[in-house]
């Protein structure tokens, strides 16, 4: 979401003469596009910004400006801690920058936060990356759930979808380009719409199945409790839609997400993820995980590692519990040991390296198609790009054309695989 907005940011700029610099020497304004979700990225801002301090008295007439979530959540009290920052505008106020920009430049102050239902910004559209092949789309923003722990309803506000023609619009214009994959983009986009009585979320995919020239339909973030049949049985319908679901499970322990207020139990999460390997057997899943939640015990974690076990997730990201401030967690008294914590962490990382391992190297043999998004990071002669179960493939080049080439898997990494151009494309 920050990704598109950061997009947004630079569209805006670039009729009032700003264009993206190269180096942060040749810039004469600095926007921090910031995350709250976790205390070490409000501290990483922080930092960044004792940085910038030093950068702005380099030269005069050098600009700060500070968005996103911590804009939004510590506001003003962000202008006292940083004085040098000249702009600050919450989640709901990117369509703002410029005006606040002027205002800044004439030294004047440039404060926008205010947020309220119904304030969208998604008429701002994305500055295109030439040549892109993927693309994100933004359908939703806020969230109404109120997770125990998350800090997202307070600070991106609560849930507003995205007319469904404005949506569609967007992703015919973006095919036109020659964009061939859309990344549906919301907090929880299986509830989209309901609020606004607008088609429901597999509608819309199979609306956006039926645009022409768009091969591979993504989306992020799936809500375990509202992912219904009919989404589930789209997998089995639609070609286009990517066999890779991303299902925050947070926790195994139904007495843990109980106490995080995610509203379905471990047993109904497996029988989500049973009944899409039903529709799609190749596919692939990903997570989330809070580890050392308030009032978590080594049983309560062991059910965790037991539904890994059973799952075995291609992927997950996780961390331990971080107090957020507004949130019914950080009022919590049975607070886990931070050791504790991280000892639990360790070990969770270790199963999800050997099962990410283990479906990395299940994928040895086989064709697989690729959406090509550039050269390898490390070896400029070699493409990178990914396969519709969304693992990132680093290949050498053929003699095939075009962003879509068919791989053979010859190894896999940690993270990775690696393979041969097969000639043919897919
Ligand atoms: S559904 Fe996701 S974004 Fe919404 S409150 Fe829960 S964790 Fe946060």
């Amino acid at each position: 979401m920050n990704a598109v907005d950061s997009a947004r940011m630079l569209s805006l700029l670039s009729p009032v003469s700003y264009r993206a610099a190269s180096t942060l020497e040749e810039a004469d304004l600095v926007l921090l596009n910031t995350c709250s979700i976790r205390e070490k990225a409000d501290q990483k801002i922080y930092s960044d910004l004792g940085t910038l301090r030093r950068w702005k008295q380099r030269r005069p007439g050098r600009l700060i400006g500070v968005g996103g979530c911590l804009a939004q959540q510590d506001g003003e009290a962000l202008r006292k801690r940083a004085p040098h920052v000249d702009i600050v505008f919450g989640t709901h106020n990117i369509s703002a920058l410029p005006e606040m920009v002027r205002k800044a430049e004439l030294r004047l102050p440039a404060l926008a936060l205010g947020m309220g239902e119904g304030i969208a910004h998604w008429d701002v559209v994305p500055y295109p990356p030439a040549g892109a092949v993927s693309a994100m789309v933004a359908i939703m923003q806020g969230c109404d759930n109120f997770c125990a722990y998350c800090v997202v309803p307070l600070v991106r506000g609560r849930e507003v979808s995205r007319p469904a023609g404005e949506i569609l619009a967007e992703v015919r214009t973006l095919a036109n380009r020659g964009v061939l994959e859309v990344v549906l983009l919301g907090q929880n986009v299986n509830s989209y719409g309901k609020k606004e009585g607008e088609i429901p979320f597999p509608e819309l995919l199979r609306r956006i199945a039926a645009i022409g020239r768009i091969t591979r339909i993504r989306f992020i973030t799936s809500h375990p409790r509202d992912l219904d049949d009919r989404t589930i049985r789209l997998f089995g319908e639609a070609g286009t839609l990517c066999p890779h679901v991303h299902l925050p499970l947070q926790s195994g322990s139904d007495r843990v997400l109980a106490a995080m207020g995610r509203g379905y139990t471990r047993g109904e999460y497996l029988a989500k993820i049973e009944a899409l390997r039903r529709v799609r057997p190749d596919m692939a899943f990903s997570s989330d995980f809070i580890v050392g939640f308030p009032g978590e015990t080594e049983d309560d974690f062991r059910d965790t590692l037991a539904v890994m076990e059973e799952i075995r997730f291609d992927s997950s990201f996780s961390f331990r519990f971080s107090s957020r401030p507004g949130t019914r967690a950080a009022g919590m008294k049975e607070k886990v040991d931070p050791r504790e914590a991280a000892e639990r962490l360790r070990r969770l990382q270790g199963r999800q390296a050997a099962h990410t391992r283990e479906r990395l190297s299940a994928m040895v043999g086989r064709e697989v198609s690729v959406l090509v998004e550039g050269s390898s990071a490390r070896d400029p002669g070699r493409l990178s790009g990914r396969t519709g179960c969304n693992k990132m493939v680093n290949f050498n080049p053929g003699s095939g054309a075009g962003p879509i080439r068919s791989v053979r898997v010859t190894g896999a990494g940690t993270h990775s695989i690696a393979g041969e151009e097969s000639g043919s494309d897919v």
